[in-house]
Formats: C-alpha cells, sequence, structure tokens
C-alpha cells in the first residue's frame, strides 16, 4: 500500500445507496481516509471544523437541497486547492457544462464518472487526481505574492524565460517558440505566471516585467540565429503594455540593438479586460505591424479575444485557444468551434496556431482539418533555452519514426 492512499477523500452524494457504492469501491482500490456525506450544508461544515480541506471531493451533481453547483461556489469561496470528481446521471453535455462552470470557478477537475459507476473508470480518475497533485502539493496552499517581492525579484533577475515549439503540421519543422516566463524564486522554487502576471498588470510592473521578458528572449534567439537555428520567438504581451504610445518605439530599438529582424518576432497579444481608450493600442500595435513585426490575436475565443479586437486591429496570427483544441475530435461544440475559428482565419487571410495539442488524436484532428501550425504537451512542453536543440533532433527522429507528418 503506499503513501498516496492516505488522500483525504470526501463524497458527497445525496443518494445513500450510492454513498455506501462509492466508499466500498474506494476502500477496496485501498484508500482508507473516506468521509461521506448526503448533504453538502454537513460537509461544508465539516471542512471548517477538525476534519479540515479532504485532498479529492467526489460530488453528484444533481442534489435536492444544495446542488453540486451551489457547493462548487461554496469550495471557490472556502479557496479548496484539491482535485475534483463529477458524478452525475445526467447526459454528456450537461456534464461537459458542470465541468467547465467548475473550472471557470478555479477548481481542479479531474474527469467526471457516469452513475452506474465502473470501478476501473474510479480507479482511474483516482490515479490521475494523485499524479496531478504529489502529497505535498496537496497540502501546499497557493501562495500570494507581494508587489514587494515581485518587482525585487524583477531587479534581481529571478525571472527566467522557457520556450514552447510550435510546428508546422504538414512537415513537423519548428517554426518558432513561444516565450513563457518563469518565477525563479528562491524558496519557493519555480513559479508560473499565472501566479504573477496578474500582480505586474495591476500594479504598473508589467513593463518591467515584459522589458525583462523581451531582453532574454531576444537575446537568445539572436544566439540561436548565430548558430544557425532560425527560430521565430513569440512574446506574450499583456493589453497594459500598450497603454503607452512609447511601447512601439521600445520593441524596435530593443530589436534592432540586438540586431534581429523585425518579422522574426511575434507579438502576442491577450485582452484580458476591456480596453478604456482603444486609441492607443491601435497606435501601437499599427506602428509594430508597419515595421513588419509579426501581430498575433491570442487566446483567440475567450475573454476580450474575439471578433472585436480582429476588426479593430491588424492581427496576422490567430491563436485558437487550447480549450477549443484539446478533445475537439469527439466533442461536436468544440469541433464547431474549433473549424469555424480556422475557416474565419482562412478567410481572412491570416496563419493559424492550435494551442492545447495533448495528444496522438489532437494532432491527427488538425491534419484532418487541414490546421497548419500546432503547439502543445504532444509536441514539447515548455523548457529552458539549453534544451532546445536537443529536443529539435528528438522531434525530427520523431516525425520520421512514427510518421505524423505527410512530409519530411
Ligand atoms: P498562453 O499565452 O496561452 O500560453 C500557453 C500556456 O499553455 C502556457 O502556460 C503553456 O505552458 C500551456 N500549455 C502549452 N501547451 C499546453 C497543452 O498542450 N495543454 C495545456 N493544458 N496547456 C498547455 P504558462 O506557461 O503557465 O503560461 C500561462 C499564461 O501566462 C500564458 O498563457 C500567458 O498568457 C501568460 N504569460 C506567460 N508568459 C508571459 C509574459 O512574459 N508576459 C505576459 N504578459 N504574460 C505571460
Ligand atoms: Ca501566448
Ligand atoms: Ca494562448
Amino acid at each position: 500500500m503506499t503513501d498516496s492512499v492516505t488522500a483525504k477523500i470526501l463524497i458527497l452524494d445525496d443518494d445513500c445507496f450510492m454513498l455506501r457504492l462509492l466508499d466500498e469501491q474506494l476502500s477496496g482500490l485501498g484508500y482508507i481516509n473516506i468521509s461521506c456525506y448526503s448533504n453538502g450544508d454537513e460537509a461544508i461544515t465539516s471542512m471548517q471544523e477538525a476534519e479540515g480541506m479532504p485532498d479529492i471531493i467526489l460530488l453528484d451533481i444533481n442534489m435536492p437541497c444544495m446542488d453540486g453547483i451551489e457547493f462548487v461556489r461554496h469550495l471557490t469561496a472556502r479557496n479548496y486547492q484539491g482535485s475534483l470528481i463529477l458524478i452525475s446521471g445526467e447526459d454528456e453535455i450537461m456534464r461537459r457544462a458542470t465541468e467547465k462552470l467548475a473550472i471557470a470557478h478555479k477548481q481542479r477537475v479531474q474527469g467526471h464518472l457516469q452513475k452506474p459507476i465502473l470501478v476501473a473508470d474510479l480507479a482511474d480518475l483516482m490515479t490521475k487526481c494523485l499524479a496531478s497533485h504529489p502529497q505535498d502539493a496537496l497540502r501546499k496552499k497557493p501562495k500570494f505574492y507581494s508587489v514587494d517581492e515581485l518587482q525585487c525579484a524583477i531587479v534581481q533577475d529571478q525571472l527566467l524565460n522557457y520556450y514552447q515549439p510550435k510546428v508546422s503540421v504538414l512537415t513537423g519543422e519548428c517554426i518558432g517558440v513561444e516565450t513563457l516566463v518563469r518565477w525563479n524564486h528562491p524558496t519557493d522554487g519555480l513559479i508560473f505566471p499565472d501566479q504573477f502576471i496578474p500582480i505586474a498588470e495591476t500594479h504598473q510592473l508589467i513593463d518591467s516585467l515584459t522589458h525583462s521578458v523581451m531582453r532574454m528572449a531576444l537575446q537568445q534567439t539572436k544566439q540561436w540565429h548565430d548558430d544557425g537555428l532560425n527560430l521565430r520567438v513569440a512574446i506574450n504581451i499583456s493589453m497594459d503594455n500598450l497603454t503607452d504610445l512609447s511601447f512601439a518605439d521600445y520593441v524596435i530599438a530593443e530589436t534592432n540593438a540586438i540586431g534581429l529582424p523585425h518579422h522574426a518576432v511575434v507579438l502576442e497579444v491577450t485582452e484580458s479586460r476591456l480596453m478604456q481608450d482603444v486609441n492607443i493600442p491601435l497606435d501601437v500595435l499599427t506602428r509594430l505591424r508597419l515595421k513588419r513585426f509579426i501581430l498575433s490575436i491570442d487566446d483567440f475565443g475567450t475573454g476580450h479575444s474575439s471578433l472585436a479586437q480582429l476588426r479593430d486591429y491588424p492581427f496576422e496570427e490567430l491563436k485558437i485557444d487550447r480549450n477549443f483544441t484539446h478533445n475537439a475530435h469527439n466533442d461536436l461544440r468544440l469541433k464547431a468551434i474549433f473549424e469555424a475559428s480556422l475557416e474565419l482565419a482562412n478567410l481572412l487571410q491570416m496563419q493559424v496556431v492550435a494551442e492545447g495539442v495533448e495528444d496522438l488524436d489532437d494532432w491527427q484532428f488538425l491534419r484532418k482539418t487541414n490546421c497548419p501550425i500546432a503547439q502543445g504537451y504532444f509536441i514539447a512542453r515548455p523548457m529552458p533555452a539549453e534544451q532546445i536543440p536537443r529536443w529539435l533532433l528528438e522531434w525530427q527522429q520523431r516525425v520520421q519514426h512514427e510518421q505524423i507528418c505527410i512530409k519530411k
């Protein structure tokens, strides 16, 4: 019996027979720390009392008093950080909608189980929960960093860039890399951008953060070019960077100083909130496009990254958000959204990159739909710059041996 079976599990289902059955199934799989509740209020109370927060919750969606959706709201309010498995007798569309809602509430949904539940499916999902949260990670509360800490990190060069390849689906050729910043925290280890970009955006640190990321990315790309690797580099730009007219001059000067051609630099723009004044971003982006930088609309189809932005700004590349790519091959709605985005980009003569290509099924779907460029875990996870040359060799071998592309 491994340590992982001591994970604290909470089951909430109004059907007592179901509760007993799940309890028995989990016990049979070796889990020993299980609490069962038939009522949402009691489950919430238990979390506030001695029992504390569970590591994994199995949650029935449809319950007569507090339903599953309401319960998820309580979890979010209590900053629940563990895994969630949804259980339901509802149809596929309802289960997916509930899953999306729970994800939107920042819950770690590991999947859903349809009643009657098969032990094998339950075992798979439980393993997934444990794999995605090693025990110590499950217990580690997400830390909130202060503006001062982030400012020091920028000044003291604690930010570092990871790079994730973008490849041609037709030939497998690596077209470029996307720069993804990480914070190498002296005591907490590697911190992901979702934990500090919003702080930078709301406390006027985004310009110095972007400058630091951009300088490192341009220098690294120049080095690759000098070594014969002609990669394009994509850099994420926050809309808050575009509220100052001088941003275009900054990018032009920095790229010229390092000696890279402008068309080797892609600027990926996401609009996470509505802009008050659209004229300044428009001015900055139009000037950058005139200077032959490549402008990319990121996370297309989510938030404010949508049709109005396509209408207003001179984008040349469209990145289909990963939420529409992964699993699109077996979900009618995702497939429709993916194909419509692709068609729209084609009509507008824009380049298209599909993000979130996680497995062979996603990759084959891109081939079938003629989506030209792919990015995602199936191809490579983001990695430090020094790992790129070795990855390139391994990828070329994969392309040949696994015959995943049409042409060499
Ligand atoms: P993004 O621009 O959409 O970047 C892609 C994110 O998806 C990255 O997360 C990447 O690791 C992850 N990803 C890549 N392939 C897959 C896949 O196949 N499946 C899944 N599920 N995820 C995949 P990361 O590195 O945590 O970055 C999160 C976000 O933080 C980025 O989303 C971007 O919006 C922002 N960000 C990162 N670096 C910077 C930066 O230098 N400046 C600004 N303003 N934002 C940044
Ligand atoms: Ca991006
Ligand atoms: Ca994106």
